[in-house]
Order: structure tokens, then sequence, then C-alpha cells
């Protein structure tokens, strides 16, 4: 089976006329790590598995190789193998003759990688498979496009959905063209609420294709904005005084029977929810803080839950709440879903996608009761519990629940904890400018 759908991805390869491919493997914070195969080399790469340093996932966000991953010296640095998706290969418009296939990583045939973030996905979609259920997701997420030089937005103002500014560089144009040729589905695009900060939005997708195309589309981006000569950043608050960057995780979940939404349809008594959504609901808000260092994984992150930003800061759900982090989206219809507004747009797109849909099947599997929120906006609820504030708070949770540990696998959890830890010990260690501009001169 393998082998047949190495053959129909070298046909594809063939009928687009390249000349190379990317091997793409999503490293731990959802960045490409790549090498480029020429054409008459992928196939045997495609078969016996391309050798990739073994330790990549172990790296942190400055590619420091963290030790107490596991991933290092302690394995010799040996390599892993990357093999191509052949479902996922697709033209890379940007480049002449050049294609891309996103990998799985393996340390031999039949031994996953278990911490690769895309093996961590998939478990979880495994989990809700054996009850019942696909999951379809939806990223959107927003980024500030910058003068490469002075790392400063292009334009100022904060007009937003403006038509000039929606696409005020010839460049946005260019980009909405270039994505949809890389198979991106954009469906919507606009300037958001900073100065050339900006929202482009795709469609939907279930299981891995939806996690597979938010991967394809960051690193797009980020190429083809450096292409272009400006700088795309999806870092989460890039200044203090500036909206955040989030990606709302649109999260459902489909009956696997018949594909028809699972969420959709109103409970007993006339209630407008069914109990499915109202337990995974549930189940999110109860894991909310220990997922907070997946979806928001750079101590940078935390700066964005602030109220009055249009982001979340309360462990909260309502039917509509843009300031809730579960916002319940077309309760009772067919399109009925959890929008899930704490992620950062830091966040690794597999790696939300496996915490929201774990959290969320605990609730469900636990039944979970989801408890009545009082209307109005959460934001202004001073009853409910903050979101964790800091990376560090995050991550004491995360450590302590052992079923979500349990749901993401043990091999992740040691991985992705040494690197956090590892990246929050350099954080602490370092004098930041905020200390040099308040103390030097004065002090
Ligand atoms: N920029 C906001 C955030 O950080 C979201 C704005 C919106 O509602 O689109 O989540
Ligand atoms: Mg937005």
């Amino acid at each position: 089976m393998a082998a047949d759908g190495i053959a129909q991805m070298m046909h594809a390869l063939k009928d687009m006329g390249a000349r190379y491919v990317r091997f793409e493997l999503p490293d731990l914070h959802g960045i490409a790590r790549v090498k480029v195969i020429p054409i008459a080399k992928v196939e045997s790469y495609a078969r016996k598995g391309l050798n990739f340093y073994g330790g990549i996932v172990g790296l942190d966000t400055a590619s420091n190789v963290i030790g107490e991953s596991g991933l290092h010296g302690d394995i010799s640095y040996a390599d892993q193998q990357l093999v191509p998706d052949p479902g996922t290969v697709r033209a890379v418009p940007w480049l002449p003759n050049t294609a891309k296939v996103i990998c799985d990583a393996r340390w031999a045939p039949d031994q996953p990688v278990h911490a690769s973030p895309r093996s961590v996905l998939r478990r979880v979609l495994d989990r809700a498979a054996a009850m019942g259920f696909d999951a379809m997701f939806g990223h959107e997420f927003e980024y500030y496009m910058l003068d490469v030089a002075t790392k400063q937005p292009l334009f100022g103002g904060v007009h937003i959905f403006n038509a000039t500014r929606n696409q005020y560089m010839p460049f946005m144009d260019t980009l909405l063209d270039t994505l949809q040729d890389a198979g991106i589905d954009v469906i919507t695009h606009n300037v958001e609420y900073a100065p050339s900060q900006f929202e482009t939005n795709f469609g939907p997708a279930i299981g891995l294709e939806a996690a597979d195309k938010a991967f394809t589309f960051k690193n797009a981006i980020k190429e083809l904005a450096h292409r272009a000569g400006y700088l795309a950043t999806f870092m989460s608050k890039p200044a203090t005084d500036m909206a955040g960057s989030g990606c709302h995780v649109h999260v459902s979940l489909l009956n696997a029977r018949d594909g028809s939404n699972a969420f959709a349809g109103a409970g007993p008594n006339g209630a407008p929810m069914n109990p499915l959504i109202r337990s995974f609901t549930a189940g999110l808000l109860a894991h909310m803080k220990a997922i907070q260092p997946i979806i928001g994984p750079t101590p940078n992150c935390y700066h964005r839950l602030k109220p009055h930003t249009f982001a979340p800061s309360n462990v909260s759900w309502g039917v509509e709440d843009r300031t809730a982090t579960a916002r319940i989206k077309d309760v009772g219809h067919a399109n009925c879903h959890v929008e899930m507004r704490a992620a950062s747009a830091m966040a690794n797109p597999y790696l939300s996608a496996a915490a929201v849909l774990a959290a969320g099947l605990l609730g469900v599997e636990q039944k979970l009761e989801l408890k009545d929120q009082a209307p109005g906006p959460s934001e202004e609820n001073l009853a409910l519990e903050p979101l964790a504030p800091t990376l560090e708070d995050a991550l004491t949770a995360f450590e302590a629940d052992a079923p979500l540990r349990a749901m993401l696998g043990e091999d992740f959890v040691k991985v992705f904890t040494a690197v956090k830890r590892a990246e929050l010990a350099r954080f602490r260690a370092t004098v930041t400018e905020w200390e040099r501009n308040e103390y030097l001169e004065v002090h």
C-alpha cells in the first residue's frame, strides 16, 4: 500500500515537472525543517527513508540542543528517517520546478518518532476515531508584515477592514494568489486591528489535513514575505502597545459513520446545545490551563491574554461571546463548533489541534457537565478563574495533568517539557531592555 502511494507520488511529481522535492518535517515549533532532494533521488529516499538528524524535535526556539529531551547525546546524536506522506505532495508555486511533501518521522520501519508533532496529532485523532469521531479543525491566523530592516510596521493606524489597507502593498495580492496556487483555500483576507497586522483565513479540513494546511500556510507566508523583501511574523505580541496575533482553533467532532456534525442539533428538553458539545467544552475548560503551554508556547504569548484586547483572559465559555476562551458558534446548526480563542499564532498547529482535541475528548469520556455562565462578555466576569498568567504557571499545570499527558503520550511530554523548561531558564537569565531603560541612567 505504501509502495503504491509512493508510485502515485512519483507520477504526480512527474506531472508537475518537479526537478526538486522538499522533504519537510514540522518541528516542535511548527517550523518546516527541510532537505531539498533532486528528483532522481526522491523515489529511493521515499522508499527507504531519508536520514535526518534525530534530535530535530528536541531543539528549542533558537535551535539549541536540549540534552534533557533525550533525543541528542542519550542516543549518540543518531539519525531518524523521514518518510513522505504521499497525499501531501504539492507544487511550490514560487520556485521553478519544485515540489514539497510533508514527512513523518520514524526511527526504523514501524517505529514512529512518537514525540514528533504530526505523530502526536495522529495519536489523539486515533483516540477520537476509537470513540466514533473524526475531528474537523480550522486554524485562523493573525500575523504582522514588517519592514525587514527596522522590524517596524509598514503603515500606521488601526482602521480594520479598510479597503485600501487590506491590499496596502501590492505584495498582498500576489500573496493571496500564490497561497491558493499552493493549495491553501483562502476564504477571507483583511487588515486586522493594528498597524500592518493581517488576518488571512482558509477553509477547515478533517484530521491531519487541517494541520498540514496550517503548517503550509504559515511557512509559505514567512518565505514569500522574505522573498518580497518583507518580514512576516506570527510572534504573539510583537510590541507592548499593539494587538496580539492569535490563532483561534475552530473544532467540531464529526460522526465517523456518515460525516455529520456531532455538535449540531439541540439537546433534550429544547436545550440549545447537545450533550456532546457541552461535555467537550467542559473538558476543554477543565484542561485549559494545562494545554496553555502548547497553545501559548513562549513567554511572549502571555502578554496577549489581557482583557479588552479581543483575546481571552479567563477560563470561560459563551455562545458567540468574542471575549470567551471557548466561543460556541452556530449553536444547533449544521456548522456548530467551538472556537478556542486562547491559542497564539506562534503555536504549532499540529500541537494546538492535538491539545484542543485531547482536552475536549477527556470531557466527553468523563461526561463532564458544562457549568452555566452568566450572560454578557466573559472577560467582565470576575468570578471566573483567570488563564495561567505565565508560561511557567502553564507548564506547572501541564505537568500536573496526568490524563492529558497520557492522551498526548509521555514521549512527547518528556521532549516538550524539557525544551520549554530550558527556554524559560534562558529567558529568566536574560537582562531585558525594560530593565536597562528603567534603571541604567537614573539609578
Ligand atoms: N488579535 C486578537 C487575539 O489576539 C483577536 C482579534 C479577533 O477577534 O479577531 O486573539
Ligand atoms: Mg482576527
